[in-house]
């Protein structure tokens, strides 16, 4: 019986402190949501992303609710966020009520195009939601000054980017508020888990009243505002110090994978691969390649032979404007750069984990499915 290999597309590695931590947890029954671990995490994870602040809270998708909130946004108000992103984004501003706007890609960061914002913007519109996809930084200068210029707030949906910088700053610090991931398979991982970075003390305050049921921080059980429970255990938080301690390892691991990726696959012209701005540090959150249109085999085709080998890839994400909660709202909207993504591209295994004759097994199965370099 021949055993087939499997490689997944993501997988967290957990080789440093995090059993220790979390038997400390159990040992001490320290389990809930208070614990020295979330003060810990909280506040080394504030000086990884260079911020005052850290907000700890149970998922990524919260972190923007509990931001969203923080900012004020209510309902009838309109945020623009970009139409190629995970479908929590655009969801987080519907939990608040408001709508969603929904803005095409650039064709090399796949990133929100920022020289198509200002045509969306109206005198509903109170911020911008800017999602680091896949581990590339948006230009963040670009942004921000429009949302100067027009007065509205600037969220980084930061969670696929821990780590990622933008002229040498790191991203998390560079607008109002920032939101990150600890999902399972993000580059550094709680189980569940998220967080809300800032430098601004009133937003902070705001966050924690809001994630704690919107208790009064000095009258303990007044609630003078509807909050929720969004809070991370001790458990969870953990992980996320023992992970945070070799952060860098799971970038430097991530970027080495990258760069495996590039060298079996940069002459190859069926495939567009991820790009790394001169400007920019990219932490390769999901390494993905694009078919050139001159490919006739269409993704999912190539796809299902991947899977035949036991590689498992991802669909690049299905454009918010194509999914059905959204197609209403961006009606008569045209996202072509957006749309060949979607349907054109996939990630890769992607993971710290990843060996160098993987990657070389993988990168030469995608070079036999689309065509090769004789295309
Ligand atoms: C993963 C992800 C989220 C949501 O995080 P969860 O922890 O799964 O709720 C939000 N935005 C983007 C861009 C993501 O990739």
């Amino acid at each position: 019986m021949t055993t087939k290999r499997f490689i997944p597309v993501a997988a967290p590695v957990l080789n440093g402190n995090e059993k220790a931590y979390v038997m400390d947890c159990l040992d001490s029954t320290w389990i809930s949501s208070s614990g020295k671990y979330i003060e810990r995490f909280e506040q080394n994870f504030a000086g990884f992303c260079a911020v005052k602040h850290a907000a700890a809270c149970c998922n990524g998708t919260v972190a923007l609710h509990l931001a969203l909130m923080a900012l004020g946004v209510k309902p009838k108000d309109e945020v623009i966020v970009p139409t190629l992103t995970f479908v929590s984004t655009a969801n987080a501003v519907v939990y608040c009520g408001a709508r969603p706007v929904f803005v095409d890609s650039e064709p090399d960061t796949w990133n929100m195009n920022p020289n198509l914002i200002e045509a969306k913007i109206t005198p509903r519109t109170k911020g911008i939601i800017v999602v680091h996809l896949y581990g590339h930084p948006v230009d963040m200068d670009t942004v921000m000054s429009i949302a100067r210029r027009h007065k509205l707030f600037v969220i980084e949906d930061a969670a696929e980017a821990h780590g990622a910088e933008y002229k040498g700053r790191r991203i998390g610090s560079l607008a109002d508020i920032a939101t990150f991931s600890f999902y399972g398979n993000k580059i550094i991982t709680t189980g569940e888990g998220g967080m809300v970075v800032t430098n601004d003390d009133s937003l902070i305050t705001k966050v924690r009243q809001l994630k704690g049921q919107g208790m009064d921080p000095n009258t303990r059980y007044w609630f003078p505002v509807v909050g929720y429970n969004y809070r991370m255990t001790n458990v969870a938080a953990a992980i996320g110090l023992a992970q945070l301690e070799r952060v860098q390892w799971h970038i430097d691991r991530r970027r080495e994978v990258a760069r495996w990726y590039y060298e079996s696959l940069k002459d190859n012209p069926a495939l567009i691969l991820p790009v790394e701005k001169e400007w920019a540090k990219n932490v390769y959150w999901m390494f993905t390649v694009v078919l050139h249109d001159d490919v006739t085999k269409n993704r999912d085709q190539v796809m299902k032979e991947l899977a035949a080998e036991g590689i498992e890839t991802r669909p690049v994400f299905y454009p918010m404007h194509t999914l059905p909660p959204y197609t209403r709202l961006s009606r008569g909207q045209r996202f072509p750069v957006a749309d060949r993504l979607g349907s054109r591209g996939m990630n890769l295994p992607t993971w710290a984990g990843l060996k160098r004759e993987e990657v070389a097994f993988i990168s030469g199965v995608v070079k036999e499915c689309v065509g090769g370099p004789a295309l």
